[in-house]
């Protein structure tokens, strides 16, 4: 089967021919019929500074953010059928570490991620722990299960901001986890900016499909752009750029929160008097726990039409490199491989 994989640590991914894989005991094959294009994946294929512990695991199928039909079930399995579409979790625990022995899989020493540890889902199949599966509801198609991992993880940040009635969050950043983390504030009933810079395509999707205030900050830096504006009591930094952590913080109210999302490749420096005088706080944010998934799963069983439009672009595996090109360039929000 054709895979997109990663065979060195340097830039650069190679779309090749490998074996189909065999599920492992308490492991099922799923058939892939969607996998998003991450911006971890463009990271990872630009050899960017952070996934040196990829390296001892090449070569390795990326992908994962992914749905499918289950074909084949490993031995052992139970609770899974044949037939069935499901959605998986990417991050596996260990099993045998302390935190995994006294019931704690999400603080386990030694997770792995399926697509960045082991074979992930740009193929047409994958093999998955089964006790990483969620099945898809009625009316869940496996494009939009496709949207589920990176739904979470908005769904975490909004929920690290502190999303609710009276709260003003700013979102800096329209990619798909800013948008995803600006929906799941907005539902909780916050007072939502989106804000990128030179970011037009994505700027009007925010606008246009789901009715988000967006702001195009390419001109002047958001701080001027939001003079006019109280404070923000969470700013979101879904850009993985410095410049916009230097924003986020600039704009918070005393007390206020900046959540970061972002993946950057280099350290960022921050304005620590303001941080001090303001009692600002710098929240991480990077997986979400695994009960958001089922909130999530509502989510799309509820709004999966709306929520569908963060699909800009589907194309088919072997067209990949023309995928990761329109993810790259800002003009996609999220860019589907159909396997
Ligand atoms: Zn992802
Ligand atoms: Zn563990």
């Amino acid at each position: 089967m054709l895979a997109l994989r990663k065979p060195h640590p340097a830039p650069g991914l190679l779309l090749c021919e490998v074996p189909e894989p065999t599920p492992a005991p308490g492991e099922v094959l799923l058939r892939v019929h969607a996998v998003g294009i991450c911006g971890t994946d463009l990271h990872i294929a630009d050899w960017t500074a952070g996934y040196g512990h990829m390296a001892a695991y090449m070569p390795v199928t990326l992908g994962h953010e992914a749905a499918g039909e289950i074909v084949v079930l490993g031995e052992g399995v139970q609770g899974c059928a044949v037939g069935a579409r499901v959605t998986f979790r990417p991050s596996t625990a260990c099993g045998r570490c302390a935190a995994c022995g006294s019931g704690r899989p999400e603080d386990c020493a030694d997770r792995r991620g399926i697509g960045i540890h082991r074979d992930g889902a740009f193929a047409a199949f994958v093999s998955v722990p089964a006790a990483n599966c969620l099945l898809l509801p009625a009316g869940v198609d496996t494009e939009l299960g496709a949207l589920v991992e990176p739904l979470s993880v908005g769904l975490h940040a909004a929920d690290l901001a502190a999303a609710r009635p009276g709260a003003r969050v700013l979102v800096l950043g329209p990619g798909p986890i800013g948008l995803a983390a600006a929906l799941f504030a907005a539902q909780a009933g916050a007072e939502v900016v989106v804000a990128g810079r030179g970011d037009a395509a994505r700027l009007a999707l925010a606008r246009e499909a789901f009715g988000l205030k967006a702001v195009d900050s390419l001109e002047c830096a958001p701080t001027s752009v939001f003079a006019g504006y109280p404070p923000f009591d969470a700013v979101i930094e879904a850009a993985g750029a410095a410049a916009a952590v230097a924003d986020g913080l600039a704009l918070l109210r005393p007390g206020g929160v900046l959540v970061v999302a972002g993946i950057h490749s280099a350290p960022v420096g921050l304005d620590l008097t303001r941080l001090v005088r303001a009692e600002l706080r710098v929240q991480g944010t990077y997986r979400a726990p695994a009960g958001d998934w089922q909130r999530v799963l509502a989510a799309l069983a509820r709004d999966g039409e709306r929520l569908r439009r963060l699909i800009t672009h589907r194309l088919p595996l072997a067209a990949a490199e023309r995928g990761f090109a329109l993810a790259r360039a800002g003009q996609a929000c999220k860019v589907l491989l159909l396997p």
